[in-house]
């Protein structure tokens, strides 16, 4: 109990500190603020992870949604983007496309896209370092709980009760051809010396900024993206239940997949309670655990967790928990007796160094501080709009 409390407090503090000083102290950051605290409190109260994250970052998708397109609007009065705008506009860097980036900017030395490259360059160093910061952490917890698209398919996924599409079965498919895409994704962007993703397949135009049609080209380009948006983010996620752009197309996710290793935190099955009742593979966003996984009494997840703590929460046994990837080796050198539960005091600081609790702290804070400048944005627009709205109805 004391421990939730002090980590709530903290919380609190991370949330004010990151929400005001992004922007400023208003009713709307007080309202925001208020609205985080109280998923985190409850998520850590009721041990409840899954669900709070997914009402986070549903309501993080939407907001940055409405904040990116007004930007568009307020910028360029529309949501088109022009070559020259590419290179010289005010866009906010995206984390989709560091892997498909990468390279291409070795070697041209032009960042090929998105924009907020003139005099902005502060931006992207910020935000490399908050991703590689998050890489080095949480790993691919990233796309479960900062990244301003997921929180789609949480929402899309939500809305049928029920599977009408197993993917169970064709997990391990899934993955394969989720790495495969990412290699033809890096071979492509290498040889044309372009992000072929943001190009050519990038689901998220539809809500932030696509080419104008003007060719044959750009036409069939502007039929796939809006395809893709539809098949991938809106009807598979209801039929299957699954977030299947981030474990089919997302380019960042596959790297964060392949990096995870190097993370601190990993879930972990413990496979004596485990009775193989299969339903943490069925609620699986990420197609993370499998048939193979369980029955080959793996221990861990598959390399595509991503840590939204949905098979914690739904495991009957309780068998499914979070671990440090260090834990092992820790107990190797110290033994397993070194601390004495009966001690209130080291008692206390185990329940504050569990992995569960400080996991949801770090994972949360990332969602803090990604979402607070773009969601408080996303609030004030909304509100002025609903008043510019009544207005014009009341005349
Ligand atoms: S939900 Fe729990 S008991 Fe069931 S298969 Fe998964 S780990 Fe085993
Ligand atoms: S294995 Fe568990 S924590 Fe990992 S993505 Fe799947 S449901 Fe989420």
């Amino acid at each position: 109990m004391a421990v939730k409390v002090l980590l709530s407090a903290l919380m609190a503090f991370v949330i004010y500190f990151f929400t005001i000083s992004m922007h400023g102290a208003n009713i709307i950051t007080w309202i925001y603020g208020a609205f985080l605290l109280y998923l985190f409190i409850s998520m850590i109260f009721t041990g409840n992870i899954n669900k709070y994250r997914r009402i986070f970052q549903l309501v993080f998708a939407v907001l940055f949604t409405i904040s990116f397109i007004g930007n568009l609007y307020d910028e360029r009065g529309s949501m088109a983007i022009t070559q020259n705008a590419l290179f010289e506009s005010e866009i906010p860097f995206c984390h989709l496309v560091i892997p498909v980036s990468i390279i291409p900017y070795a070697l041209t030395k032009t960042i090929i896209f998105p924009a907020r490259i003139t005099g902005h360059y502060a931006a992207i160093v910020s935000m490399l370092v908050i991703w590689l910061t998050a890489t080095l952490t949480i790993g691919r917890g990233w796309c479960s709980w900062a990244c301003f698209y997921g929180g789609l398919e949480d929402g899309f996924s939500g809305i049928a009760k029920k599977q009408k599409i197993k993917l169970l079965p064709r997990s391990k498919e899934i993955r394969y051809f989720h790495f495969a895409f990412f290699s033809f994704l890096i071979l492509m962007s290498v040889a044309f010396l372009s992000s072929i993703f943001c190009v050519w397949f990038c689901p998220f135009k539809l809500i932030t900024e696509f080419t104008p049609i003007v060719d044959i080209p750009s036409l069939i380009a502007t039929f796939v993206f809006m395809s893709v948006f539809l098949i991938f983010i809106v009807i598979l996620p209801i039929l299957t239940k699954k977030r299947t752009q981030c474990s089919m197309l997302c380019p960042f996710g596959a790297m964060q997949s392949l990096l995870d290793p190097v993370s601190i935190y990993r879930v972990a099955i413990d496979t004596s309670k485990c009775t193989s009742c299969m339903q943490c593979a069925s609620v699986c966003p990420f197609n993370a655990i499998d048939i193979e996984t369980i029955t080959q009494k793996k221990g861990r997840p598959e390399i595509t967790c991503a840590k939204c703590g949905a098979c914690m929460d739904v495991c009957p046994q309780k068998a499914i928990t979070m671990e440090y990837s260090f834990s092992k080796l820790l107990t190797k050198k110290c033994g397993t007796n070194v601390l004495n539960p009966d001690n209130k005091i080291q008692k206390f600081f185990m329940d504050l160094l569990d992995p569960k609790h400080v996991f949801m702290f770090s994972a949360f804070t990332f969602g803090v501080i990604i979402s607070s400048s773009l969601s408080t944005d996303g609030i004030r627009r909304l509100i002025s709009g609903m008043l510019s709205a009544l207005q014009l109805g009341g005349n």
